[in-house]
């Protein structure tokens, strides 16, 4: 152990602000148009839409909002169930539960760590009105799988690609595929505008809906005339300008993060008791967050891993976990959802930001390997 040189501070994720941010925010300041009306919303939300080739592209104030905004423009609401994966983010679960839906949780594959579709039929009533698949840490979903299951049950489906921007189903990019998506540009997301997010979608009924609700249901040919109860979910035109200059260098961040991905599989490979993250033939992987699972055979438990990495300065992440075993979404089938709770107890993010360096990654990859020495 000794042996091991400290790098200084290691974060878990950190922002690239990489190209016109700072240039595009004091345009904002230096005109005067700093709040949600502003021309770098229009052009955040253009070249959005035009990156994923969808139709429509709605920005919000956060990830959470967005989803939230798809559960209403579908009338998601009280007497409705909706399923979503168990291990998740917090905020897919609570999104169902502002509209006073009942969120019903599936259990999850053991590779990709998405939604089992295998088990999500007997999950299925006659209330059931939607399913939110959730391509967690940038793994893409079964996209096909989960579309035909959908349609078998006439169900919609609105994909949480919060963590999945890039990464692609069978070529075809994450938030095109399903009825509507959602994304979050939080600190530690791929793209970030601080906080914000952006609801995607093909269908004009739906994209309507979502600004209705967005700005607070005001009619868009009635000013001071409010046709439903909305909220202010709006994003600002500083947040917007960030986005845009995140934007222009998507490919850049998506490459580093491919880069990262493929140095942590070279000096992890062989470690015994590591899992490194299965990619599907169908996938391209984003590597939001490059994760790993610890199992019995490395000789420590997850957290004494990460109390081990915290001493050489290296910040981690432990997995979710997963939405049953809270109090607050405990369900009655708790039993059936043992896919999840393994996964979460085994698996940490490791640093994953524009900034690593390979060192970096080579320094992480030696202390998992000579833990013991
Ligand atoms: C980040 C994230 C969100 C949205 O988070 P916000 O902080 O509200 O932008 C939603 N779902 C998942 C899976 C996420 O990782």
């Amino acid at each position: 152990m000794s042996a091991l040189m400290s790098r200084g501070r290691i974060p878990v994720a950190a922002p690239a602000l990489l190209g016109n941010e700072k240039r595009y925010v004091n345009d904002c300041l230096d005109s005067n148009w700093i709040s949600s009306n502003g021309e770098y919303i229009k052009r955040f939300e253009a070249e959005f839409a035009r990156y994923l080739g969808v139709k429509h592209a709605i920005a919000c104030c956060n990830g959470t909002a967005a989803l939230h905004l798809t559960l209403l423009a579908l009338g998601v609401g009280p007497g409705d169930e909706v399923i979503i994966p168990s291990f998740t983010f917090v905020a897919t679960a609570n999104a169902v539960h502002y509209t006073g839906a009942t969120v019903v949780l599936a259990d999850c594959e053991h590779d990709t760590w998405n939604m089992d579709v295998g088990k999500l039929e007997s999950l299925v009533t006659h209330n059931t009105k939607a399913i939110i698949p959730v391509p967690i840490y940038g793994h893409p979903c079964d996209m096909d799988l989960i579309m035909s299951f959908a349609s078998k049950f006439n169900l919609y489906v609105i994909e949480d690609a919060a963590e999945a921007l890039g990464a692609r189903y069978n070529g075809l990019l994450c938030g095109t595929i399903a009825d509507l998506s959602t994304f979050s540009f939080y600190g530690n997301k791929t793209l970030t505008t601080g906080e914000g997010g952006m609801v995607v979608t093909n269908n004009d009924d739906f994209a309507g809906k979502v600004r209705l609700y967005q700005g607070q249901g005001m009619d868009p040919s009635n000013r001071y005339w409010f046709s439903v109860i909305g909220y202010n979910y709006r994003m600002t035109n500083i947040e917007a300008a960030i986005g845009l200059a995140q934007l222009e260098n998507i490919d850049t961040l998506l490459d580093k993060r491919k880069t990262i991905a493929k140095l942590y599989n070279e000096y992890l490979l062989g470690i015994p008791g590591l899992v490194l993250p299965v990619v599907k033939e169908y996938a391209l992987h984003s590597y939001w967050m490059y994760s790993i699972l610890i199992e019995n055979d490395y000789g420590m438990d997850r957290n004494e891993v990460m109390a081990l990495l915290e001493e050489y300065g290296i910040e981690t992440r432990p997995f979710f976990y997963p939405m049953h075993c809270m109090p607050i979404y405990t369900c009655a089938y708790n039993n059936m959802l043992r896919v999840s709770e393994d996964i979460a107890s085994k698996g940490i993010n490791l640093p994953t930001y524009f900034a690593l360096e390979q060192a970096d990654i080579e320094f992480i990859a030696d202390v998992l390997r000579y833990r013991k020495s």
